[in-house]
């Protein structure tokens, strides 16, 4: 079975195709700049050997054009891996919002298409160019079935008190202000990746899960169901991340408008795109923060300084959340990179029984490692997570038991 999984941005398209008996990828690839001067693919194709790249600058107006290309790719005698388009089964999106709709992976339909679109005001950055990539991918693969897997899903496990605000009850069900949580897909898979390694299943055990990537978010999960996480009704919240504030009292917002005379909008990209780790040091990439960290940038210690402690402050609270943590988990680039962060983030919890060794964390190896001490009661992993993975396995598990019924 081959699955195509897809993850369609405003400029930007990802896609992997899988071979699902042997969990491999075949080809896979990035179209960038979509709409812009300069647009391109770069294309790899996975094999015995080392993967062959192909790099092609092309004009790409729009998505249509874009899964056009990819398709074409897909076949191509020399760089593509199958004869016809028709072989790839069912296409995976990774659509950002599901809302309260969708609380698992989704066959999409006409009623699933109008719910998401019904859904962008939730998210009008992400949904509508998911949603572009599913109409023009019912196009392009016209045979393959479509499926939608949500990166809140995972998330709509939480109860009551982790999803509401306190604010009267009118927002949050007319207006469907509440927590929603995302990355998902990260957690649901480190989750289950980490009680695998553990050799529990996934309902006893209880994790915390903290995705450090570009966004960064961290998740509290009891018996294998997420319980809390440190989004919230967007991506904004929570930990401190590449571009955005992270938590930030909301009377700051008031007193940028008011006494600053900032407007709503300038306020949103402020907080959205020009804060974290950009805003306080000049640039989002975690590498170019210790690098300057290293020749003695105070800004750059100040921003290393406020991120690990926001972890491990979200770290406390949710083994409180827990009562019992059999492992904390560290993914994404950062999380699997840096032998800094998961130190600082980690320092000092030796009451919760929380400790690593120093040498492991350096050099924690390849795949899934553990980096606590010998006296550390709680394991902590690094696992690299794999999006596309949970995308292509959450679609064969779905289309596995539509074919049951
Ligand atoms: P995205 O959210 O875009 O998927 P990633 O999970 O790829 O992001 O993470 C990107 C972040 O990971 C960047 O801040 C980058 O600096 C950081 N990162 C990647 N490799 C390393 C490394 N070797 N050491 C430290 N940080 C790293």
């Amino acid at each position: 079975m081959k699955i195509l999984t897809l993850n369609s941005g405003s400029s930007s398209i990802k896609y992997q195709l899988f071979q699902m008996e042997e969990e491999t990828v075949l080809t896979g690839g990035l179209v960038e700049r979509i709409g812009l001067d300069e647009s391109r693919v770069v294309h790899r194709l996975y094999g015995k050997d080392t993967p062959r790249k192909l790099v092609r600058e092309i004009p790409i107006p729009n998505h249509e054009k874009g899964l056009e290309v990819i398709a074409d790719l897909l076949v191509d005698p020399a760089h593509g891996a199958i004869d016809h388009t028709s072989e790839v089964e069912a296409v995976g999106h990774r659509v950002v919002h599901g809302g309260e709709h969708f609380s698992d992976t989704t066959l999409i339909d006409e009623e699933v298409l109008k719910t998401i679109r019904r859904l962008i005001p939730l998210a009008p950055l992400h949904n509508p160019h998911n949603l572009r990539g599913i109409e023009v991918a019912m196009k392009i693969f016209p045979e393959a079935r479509q499926v939608a897997v949500f990166d809140t899903a995972f998330h709509q496990t939480l109860p009551p008190e982790a999803y509401r605000y306190a604010i009267p009850n009118h927002y949050y069900e007319k207006h469907g202000v509440r927590v929603y949580g995302f990355h998902g897909t990260s957690h649901h898979y480190v989750s289950k990746m980490a009680a695998k390694y553990l050799g529990k299943a996934p309902g006893e055990t209880n994790l915390l899960t903290i995705h450090l990537g570009n966004g960064a978010s961290i998740t509290a999960v009891r018996a294998g169901e997420s319980v809390d996480t440190s989004m919230g009704f967007s991506p904004l919240p929570g930990l401190m991340m590449g571009t955005r504030s992270g938590d930030i009292d909301p009377a700051v917002i008031f007193f940028m408008q008011k006494a600053l005379g900032m407007d709503i909008d300038t306020i949103d990209a402020l907080l959205n795109r020009e804060s974290g780790f950009l805003g306080m040091t000049g640039s989002s990439d975690l590498r170019d923060i210790l690098e300057k960290y290293k020749k003695g940038d105070r800004n750059a210690a100040l921003a290393l300084s406020l991120y690990t402690y926001r972890i491990k402050k979200y770290i406390g609270a949710y083994f409180a959340v827990l009562g019992r943590v059999d492992a904390l988990v560290f993914t994404a680039g950062v999380g699997e990179n840096s032998p800094y962060v998961r130190w600082h983030a980690c320092e000092g919890l030796d009451a919760l029984g929380i400790s690593l060794d120093r040498q492991k964390n350096e050099n924690p190896g390849d795949g899934i490692t553990e980096i606590q001490s010998h006296r550390s009661r709680v394991k902590v992993l690094v696992i690299p997570t794999d999006e596309e993975l949970e995308i292509a396995r959450q679609v064969r598990s779905l289309i596995g038991s539509k074919r049951l019924l």
